[in-house]
């Protein structure tokens, strides 16, 4: 049994972005003081925070001194390289540990852990070479998707292989680097589940999400989404088998295809996810608070919506009409404090609020 963290202790946060930006606030929320590691040291989480520490990941030193001042350490990034973990960790506990961060951070592991758990992905094979994508493709046939294992995120180092498609040049768009080639769901719709583990072992989700994706960035979440007890009954296995497989303490996300009612996993998310955003304001306990709860030992907060929920991201120029939408009454609107607007950048999100159906 862990004592929880009392207000007034450092959760220290590695990576800077709009999760981390969210977590300080959420962190503040329940009166502890977050500190921020990030490389760049004007970063958006940074401003919502009580400290900043910027250097190079690899400067296990400054990370060394940075994990000295927090009583826990948590990250809002997948991708965090395993040496700043270990230096981290040498100093205060690192919650999500490392089984979540090395069981997700490459596709191929990912979907392997997640067959081994018990749940279902598409077919996939492990793909090192044009051969070998040759040999893939014979295997589970068109279409199917080649995507890197590692670093992919919104869509990124991924090539559709349909009829007809070169497979030289598919494998030359992705730099010819380590890949998997899934065959591709025929899913009526994406769904995801945001859930919350404690270090005792206790797990909450939220209701399923309902997400729509565009050039591979989500774009709008519904939430809950459209399901019957039996599919909301299905996806807290699935959430409570990768979970508890993943021993993970906090937020984590598991991104579902529908496909005819059964649910194929895609991918784990192990922190804070995109299509969990409508929690914020649609919940007594959003996301943020409830990673906060989790990595500080707290008891899990009341994951039932008040609201029903259709969150938008706000991508590139998509926020330049902010003073609009803050006027709309029925619009909540985040705002992550980005310095310049870039297109494809996401920029912020608006939760539009709706009467539950009962
Ligand atoms: P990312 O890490 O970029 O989110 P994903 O694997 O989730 O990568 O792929 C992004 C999107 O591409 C998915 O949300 C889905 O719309 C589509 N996609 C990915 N893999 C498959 C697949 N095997 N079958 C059908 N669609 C897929
Ligand atoms: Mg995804």
């Amino acid at each position: 049994m862990t004592q929880p963290l009392a207000p007034g202790s450092v959760i220290g946060i590695l990576g800077g972005g709009q999760l981390g930006r969210m977590l300080a606030t959420a962190a503040a929320e329940l009166g502890f003081d977050a500190h921020i590691f990030d490389p760049e040291s004007d970063c958006p989480a940074g401003r919502a925070a009580a400290r900043v520490w910027s250097a190079p990941w690899d400067d296990d030193g400054a990370i060394q001194a940075f994990a000295g001042k927090c009583d826990v350490i948590t990250f809002e990034w997948e991708n965090v390289p395993a040496s700043a973990i270990d230096a981290a960790e040498s100093r205060a506990p690192v919650r999500p540990g490392r089984k979540s961060l090395e069981l997700t951070q490459d596709r191929l592991v990912e979907k392997s852990f997640i067959r081994e758990a018990g749940c279902q992905t598409v077919d996939f094979a492990e793909v090192n070479s044009l051969a070998d994508l040759e040999n893939a493709v014979a295997r589970i046939g068109r279409p199917s998707i080649l995507k890197t294992r590692r670093f992919g995120y919104d869509g990124k180092g991924q090539a559709v292989v349909k009829a007809g498609s070169g497979l030289a040049e598919a494998w030359a768009s992705i730099g010819g680097q380590p890949a998997i080639l899934e065959a591709f769901a025929p899913f009526q719709r994406e769904l995801s589940v945001v859930a919350a583990r404690t270090v005792n072992g206790d797990l909450k989700t939220f209701p399923l999400a309902e997400n729509q994706h565009s050039g591979g960035i989500l774009r709008v979440s519904t939430a809950p989404a459209q399901a019957s007890a039996g599919l909301e009954a299905d996806a807290l296995k699935i959430a409570e088998a990768i979970g508890n497989g993943l021993e993970h303490v906090g937020v984590f996300a598991v991104e579902l295809f529908d496909v005819g009612g059964q649910l194929i996993v895609n991918e784990i998310a192990p922190r804070v996810h995109n299509s969990g955003h409508w929690t914020m304001d649609a919940c007594a306990c959003g996301q943020f608070e409830q990673h906060i709860r989790a990595v500080a030992g707290w008891p899990l907060g009341n994951t039932a919506p008040h609201s029903a929920c259709e969150m938008t991201n706000l991508i590139g120029e998509d926020v330049s009409p902010w003073l609009d939408l803050a006027s709309e009454p029925d619009v909540c609107l985040h705002l992550y404090g980005k310095r310049d607007t870039r297109p494809g950048r996401k920029m912020g999100h608006i939760n539009r609020l709706f009467p539950l159906e009962r």
